[in-house]
């Protein structure tokens, strides 16, 4: 069973303890707040700070590469 909405409501985020939502684009579990992403794994969400991964401040396209130097 995947994460669910109610379960989402029970979840928060562990840094800044805000609402999380659902990644559209893979199994994570986004906060805006923060802008972190965390993972889920076989359906358990990863709610680590260190597990989780920065989202890009800028709304261009969330693969792009790190600007070169
Ligand atoms: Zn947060």
């Amino acid at each position: 069973m995947p994460v669910t909405p109610e379960l989402l409501e029970l979840l928060a985020c562990p840094v800044c303890h805000g609402s999380l939502h659902a990644d559209a684009e893979r199994p994570a579990l986004l906060c805006p707040s923060c802008g972190l992403r965390y993972p889920i794994k076989d359906d358990i969400p990863i709610l680590l700070p260190e597990q989780a991964e920065r989202l890009q401040p800028a709304d261009g396209a969330p693969d792009a590469a790190p600007p070169a130097a």
